[in-house]
């Protein structure tokens, strides 16, 4: 009964657990590994992925019942840098009026921005938010567009100033829809920032690409270069808006198409809003 023969209850049992609880943990292991390996797809399969393609804004009505926005601005002076605000104003009447036109067999009832401020600093935007690395913002809740008109104590470009404008009022347009909105589990992230932003770009061609085409192909071909600078502040513009070659092929995109379809960034794979 006793004797060195004798195993204590605990060690007699110790392999017998080993055998029974190791295939277990083994196919729970296995499991464990193929749910991190297939993360993102079964988060997109579930259609709660931040910024999924699959979320549902990519199937918005919009896309759907819309047609070419008109983009056109008949009543641009033909200097544009004359005075550039009157330019300006001008052309925020204009985008009013193709907003306007475009959305209306969507349903979407057009209102105008509360207001769009022409700053020279960022402090003066109208929305108090610490962040002052941009040239124009949209403050959602207000629905004031802010345009910044000097850059380091300089005038900015006229045309560069309209198509921050026209930036601007196409995240008005995102509110106005609820492409803006995030559905359930979205969540505001990097990649959800990215389609957002290369929409409004795209968006933005849309609404110029006959305003003054020469100098809109122009402002793409340096959008594809200035991006990719390497410093913190132009790393976080490229997570945040994406790389300037994506920024630039959403930009051409808006000018062939003239759609808001054609600006769905929403149902893009991953790479094309990288
Ligand atoms: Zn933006």
């Amino acid at each position: 009964m006793s004797g060195p023969r004798d195993w204590s209850p605990q060690s007699a049992s110790r392999p017998g657990v080993i055998r029974r609880t190791l295939p277990v943990l083994l196919v729970f292991g296995l499991l464990l590994g193929a749910l991190f390996y297939l993360r993102d797809d079964l988060r997109e399969l579930l259609g709660t992925a931040p910024g999924s393609p699959r979320t549902a804004v990519a199937a918005h009505l919009v896309y759907e019942k819309t047609g070419p926005v008109d983009g056109r601005c008949p009543g641009l002076p033909e200097d544009l840098d004359a005075d550039q605000e009157a330019t300006l104003t001008t052309l925020a009447g204009c985008l009013d009026r193709m907003w306007r036109a475009t959305l209306k067999p969507a349903g979407v009832d057009y209102e105008p921005p509360e207001e769009t401020r022409l700053i020279a600093t960022p402090e003066e935007a109208a929305c108090g938010i610490d962040d002052f690395d941009w040239a124009g913002i949209y403050c959602e809740r207000e629905r004031i567009v802010n345009v910044l008109t000097e850059d380091g104590g300089e005038r900015r470009d006229t045309f560069g100033m309209m198509f921050t404008l026209a930036h601007e009022y196409a995240h008005h347009v995102q509110q106005l829809t609820g492409i803006a909105d995030r559905e359930g589990s979205e969540v505001f992230d990097e990649a959800w920032s990215r389609r957002f932003e290369l929409q409004a770009d795209c968006l933005a061609a849309a609404s110029l690409r006959t305003v003054r085409p020469y100098l809109l192909n122009e402002l793409r071909r340096g959008a594809a270069a200035g991006r990719d600078e390497a410093d913190a502040g132009a790393d976080a513009a490229r997570r945040s808006h994406g790389s300037g070659a994506s920024g630039a092929r959403w930009m051409l995109r808006g000018q062939k198409k003239g759609t808001i379809a054609g600006c769905n960034t929403w149902k893009a794979p991953a790479d094309e809003v990288s």
